[in-house]
């Protein structure tokens, strides 16, 4: 990139730029913009790896993946026809949910739901004070929700009430209600935990509290994801939480899964935590920003794939960017606020709000920047940096989500299942292999070679990939970037074939 650069000439946003930058500013910010720029080329080669590193997680090669692949030990997803009443709990960022889900059959339920928030000092509590909170709080929403009533109108086949449980982190599963911690992520840390069953340490704190509910699954949230989006969407193959943290799931023939011994079933849902993809940042394009934001977490040397695209991360990020701005005078000339120089003060939130604006004199930003960050004085050229740091970073994070989503596609593709004889064609690597993909009648990732594909593709459907978290759903433009990413990878008729969607 030249030293000319301007912020029109690389930003694809609805930028307008009224003012132009000073020459330092044009340098530095071009600087930035190509480390923080992802090329299809980049994108291709994390894809390989990841990939990689997918196959290796699967082989149970613990030294040359980052990638745990945990098979989750659960190998049949909804289509849409259960029916009953059953509790599920979401512990894994700042909020606990209590939710009591009535599946009503014809791919339709009901839920409601209640939030109980997890303080700070519970998450860095003891694990067992940690749990007597969650135990507490399904009982408070048992009692204050009507629940009795509702189960008896839909009735499981269980006496107690069955739970399942979605639990955010790294687990090794033995078993669908059994499961030990490898390690906490997301700024918890709970003595006590790692090493032990999350279902039995449940199980206890609901006894202890008088609790009559039969902790009956552990699932990661990415599980949860999937199989509640396949109650609506059968043959939903991956999915994905873009939140607080990011990780994924998807659908295995249990065949690839060397490190499970007897399989007893055709398919099993793997627990990517691709969150971990790289730790040692072989391939993907760290900066400096990113290895300070590494060296002050709670979890350094971990999770740095996560640490480039969630929620809890990406403000912080920007944080560190605009400081570096400021410290060569660049921006709100050269001054900080203490709320600015606070680590973890600039939330994602914040990015989200400065990109909506799009008004010519970002007035809007100014304010976020006086009332959340107490930046006072300000004048148009900041507030253009601002939202252009916050679109560098945002659009990277975008990027790097569709790669992980490409690549758990591709690795779909690239089983010798069972072949159907119809398809859409995808590209499964780089170069010109274009094979047709879908999901056959029996949800299993078909592929076939476009030829035979393309006459056929009436009798696909298309692979969904059902999503949850707040940065997919609200970011500006996180969406259409993944789009953008996964075209890039997955061919132009990727368009119609990958169905992104929000999980409820
Ligand atoms: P969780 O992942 O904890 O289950 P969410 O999916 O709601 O919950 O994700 C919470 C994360 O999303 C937080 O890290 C927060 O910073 C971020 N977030 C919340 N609101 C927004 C928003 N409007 N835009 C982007 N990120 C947001
Ligand atoms: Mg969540």
């Amino acid at each position: 990139m030249s030293t000319s650069f301007t912020p029109t000439s690389t930003s694809t946003h609805h930028t307008k730029h009224h003012s132009r930058w000073s020459d330092k500013q044009s340098k530095v910010l071009g600087h930035l913009a190509e480390e923080f720029t992802l090329s299809t080329a980049q994108l291709e080669h994390l894809a390989t790896a990841f990939i990689g590193q997918m196959q290796s997680g699967l082989a149970g090669d613990q030294k040359s993946s980052d990638l745990a692949m945990i098979p989750t030990f659960v190998s049949g997803r909804p289509d849409g026809h259960e029916r009953g009443s059953y509790l599920a709990l979401d512990l894994g960022g700042t909020n606990l949910r209590v939710c009591l889900i009535t599946l009503k059959g014809n791919n339709d339920l009901e839920s409601n739901s209640k939030a109980f928030k997890v303080s700070d000092h519970l998450q860095e509590a003891h694990i067992s004070e940690l749990m007597d909170f969650i135990a507490i709080s399904i009982k408070e929403f048992i009692t204050s929700e009507h629940i009795s009533a509702k189960i008896v109108e839909h009735p499981s086949d269980s006496e107690t009430l069955e739970l399942g449980f979605t639990f955010s982190f790294p687990v090794t599963q033995t078993a669908i209600d059994a499961g030990m911690l490898l390690r906490w992520t997301k700024g918890f840390n709970c003595p006590g935990a790692v090493g032990n069953d999350i279902v039995q340490l449940l199980q206890e704190a609901l006894n202890r509290n008088e609790v009559n509910v039969h902790v009956a699954a552990l699932v990661n949230d990415t599980v949860g994801t999937l199989l509640a989006h396949s109650y609506k969407h059968p043959n939903t193959f991956i999915g994905a939480i873009f939140g607080t943290g990011t990780n994924g799931a998807y659908v295995e023939d249990t065949r690839s899964i060397k490190t499970m011994s007897t399989p007893t079933a055709d398919e099993m849902i793997i627990n990517i935590e691709w969150g971990n993809f790289d730790k040692d940042k072989r391939f993907l394009p760290v900066t400096i920003f990113d290895n300070k934001l590494d060296r002050e977490s709670i979890n350094p040397g971990v999770h740095v794939f996560e640490k480039m695209i969630s929620g809890m991360y990406l403000g912080e990020i920007t944080r560190n960017i605009l400081l570096h701005l400021i410290d060569q005078r660049l921006l709100f000339d050269g001054t900080s606020s203490t709320k600015l120089n606070t680590h973890w003060s600039f939330e994602t939130k914040y990015m989200s709000q400065i990109e909506n604006d799009n008004s010519a004199t970002l007035i809007p930003i100014a304010q976020i920047l006086e009332q959340e960050l107490g930046i006072y004085l300000n004048t148009q050229v900041d507030r253009e940096i601002v939202k252009f740091v916050c679109q560098l970073v945002g659009k990277r994070a975008a990027r790097l989500s569709a790669m992980a989503t490409a690549a758990v596609i591709r690795k779909g593709l690239s089983v010798e299942g069972r072949l159907a004889g119809h398809g859409y064609p995808l590209k499964l690597s780089e170069g010109d292999h274009v094979f047709g993909a879908g999901v056959n009648k029996h949800g299993t990732m078909v592929r076939e070679r476009t030829d035979s594909a393309v006459d056929h593709r009436d009798n696909v459907q298309p692979i969904h990939v059902g999503i949850d978290g707040s940065v997919f759903e609200h970011y500006p433009h996180f969406e259409e970037h993944m789009v953008e990413g996964l075209t890039e990878l997955l061919g132009s008729r990727s368009k119609d074939i990958v169905a992104l969607g929000i999980a409820r």
